[in-house]
C-alpha cells in the first residue's frame, strides 16, 4: 500500500507529518512512500532529501489524495481534501472529533476511516504514539524560549567584574506535559524555578527537575485521579481563592509567568489576573500555552504577544510547535509511524484495522461507514 503525505494548507503552519527519517521506517514496514511537492520545505526537508529517502514526491495535493491508500497529515483536513476522502481510504491526522462533528460525518459519508492521534488513549503502551504529548513538551520548551526573547536580562545568576546579577524567578502554573517541559528549559538555563499544580501528585516531580512546589495551605477533597484519567478536575471556589491569594503574592518576585493549566473539555481556567498583572515589575513576561482556550491571563490575546500599562509582556501564541517545526515534525512523525507499526503487524504494507486494539479502536474516528467516535475507555492501563 502507499503511504501519502500533502503540504499542510493551514495557514501558518509549518509541520509536515512525513519526515525522509519517517519515511525509511514506514518503507521498512512494507509501505511506498509519498510526498506532496515542497510539504517538508517550511521544516526544512527538500525534496531532494524525501528523494534520497526512497519517497516518490508527487506535484500537487490532488494526485497525492488519488494515489496514497492512507493519508497521514498534522492539521485536520480542510474542506478540499475532504472531497478528496474515497471509500477505503485510511486518513491520520489530529481531528479532534469532539470539536468537529460536522468534519467527521463529512469524513464518513465518504467511507474514509479517521484515524485521530489526539484521540490515542494516553495508557503506558501508547506512549509512543502520543502525539499531544510531543507537541505539549515542545511548547513547554518554546515557552521558554519565547520568554527569554523578550525578557532582557539573563536566566542564571551572575558575579562578573561589572556586578552581580541575580537569577530570573520564574513561575510555571500547570504542571502536566508542557509545564515539566517548561521547568526543564528554564532550570537548565539556570533560573529559580517555582511551579504550582492542582494534583498534588505532580510534587515530586516538580521537585525532581529542580524546582520548588508552590505549596497552598488548603485542605481539598481530592478526585480520584483514575476518574479523570489523570487529569484534572475543576478546583472548588474555596481552593481558587486560595490559590489567586499564594499568586497575588508571588506576583511582584516573578520575572517570568508561563501558565499551562487546562482541564479537559472546558475553557482554561482564569488564574493569572489582571490585577496580578499590575503586581509585576516591568519587564517581566507571562507567556500564556492556553491561548487557543481563552488563555489563563486576563489579558491574553489569542496568537498575539501584547504589553500591559506597567511594562509586562504577554504573549498568547497558540503555534509553539510550528515555532519548531523541524524538531516536532520529527517527533510528530515518529508518533505516526509508532501508528502505522502497530496496524501493520506483519510489516507486508498492508493495513490491519483492527478494532479489537484499544489503542486502534480509540483512535479511530469512523470505520466502515460508521461513527466510532466516542470510544469506549480502554480495557487496560
Ligand atoms: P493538560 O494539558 O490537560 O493540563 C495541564 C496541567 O494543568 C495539568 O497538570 C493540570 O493538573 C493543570 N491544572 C488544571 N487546572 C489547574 C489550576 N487551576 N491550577 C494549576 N494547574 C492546573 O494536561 P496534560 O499535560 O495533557 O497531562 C496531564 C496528565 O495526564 C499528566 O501529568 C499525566 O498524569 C497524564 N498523562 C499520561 C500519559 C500516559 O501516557 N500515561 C501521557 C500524557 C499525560
Amino acid at each position: 500500500m502507499r503511504i501519502g503525505t500533502p503540504k499542510e494548507i493551514f495557514e501558518g503552519e509549518t509541520r509536515v507529518a512525513m519526515t525522509p527519517a519517517s519515511a525509511l521506517e514506514l518503507q521498512k514496514l512494507g509501505y511506498e512512500c509519498l510526498i506532496e511537492k515542497g510539504a517538508g520545505a517550511a521544516a526544512r526537508f527538500s525534496d531532494e532529501d524525501y528523494k534520497d529517502a526512497g519517497v516518490t514526491v508527487v506535484p500537487t495535493a490532488a494526485a497525492l489524495f488519488k494515489q496514497a491508500d492512507i493519508v497521514a497529515k498534522v492539521r485536520p483536513p480542510e474542506e478540499t481534501e475532504i472531497k478528496r476522502l474515497r471509500k477505503g481510504q485510511t486518513f491520520i491526522s489530529f481531528f479532534y472529533p469532539a470539536q468537529n462533528e460536522e468534519l467527521m460525518n463529512a469524513a464518513n459519508k465518504k467511507g474514509a476511516h479517521v484515524i485521530a492521534m489526539d484521540m490515542v488513549p494516553r495508557i503506558s503502551r501508547a506512549q509512543k504514539m502520543d502525539a499531544l504529548s510531543s507537541m505539549a513538551n515542545i511548547a513547554g520548551y518554546r515557552a521558554v524560549m519565547e520568554a527569554g526573547n523578550n525578557f532582557g536580562r539573563f536566566f542564571t545568576g551572575q558575579v562578573t567584574a561589572a556586578g552581580k546579577v541575580p537569577p530570573a524567578k520564574v513561575l510555571v502554573v500547570g504542571a502536566g506535559v508542557a509545564g515539566l517541559a517548561a521547568i526543564g528549559a528554564a532550570t537548565s538555563l539556570g533560573a529559580m524555578v517555582y511551579a504550582f499544580d492542582v494534583r498534588p501528585e505532580v510534587a515530586e516531580q516538580i521537585e525532581s527537575m529542580g524546582a520548588e512546589f508552590v505549596f497552598l495551605d488548603f485542605d481539598e477533597e481530592q478526585t480520584d485521579g483514575a476518574e479523570t484519567g489523570g487529569y484534572a478536575a475543576p478546583s472548588s471556589p474555596e481552593f481558587r481563592e486560595k490559590q489567586l491569594e499564594k499568586f497575588r503574592e508571588l506576583a511582584p518576585e516573578m520575572d517570568i509567568v508561563i501558565t499551562t493549566a487546562l482541564i479537559p473539555g472546558r475553557d482554561a481556567p482564569k488564574l493569572w489576573l489582571e490585577d496580578m498583572v499590575a503586581l509585576q515589575k516591568p519587564g517581566s513576561v507571562v507567556v500564556d500555552l492556553a491561548a487557543e482556550r481563552g488563555g489563563n491571563c486576563d489579558l491574553t490575546v489569542a496568537d498575539e504577544k501584547i504589553v500591559s500599562k506597567n511594562g509586562v509582556t504577554i504573549i498568547g501564541y497558540t503555534d509553539l510547535p510550528s515555532r519548531m517545526a523541524a524538531q516536532s515534525s520529527t517527533l510528530y512523525s515518529t508518533n505516526i509511524r509508532h501508528m502505522m507499526t502497530d496496524l501493520t503487524p506483519e510489516k507486508d504494507g498492508q493495513i490491519n484495522h483492527n478494532m479489537e486494539d484499544d489503542v486502534i479502536r480509540g483512535a479511530t474516528a469512523t470505520f466502515e461507514g460508521d461513527i466510532t467516535f466516542p470510544p469506549p475507555p480502554p480495557k487496560v492501563a
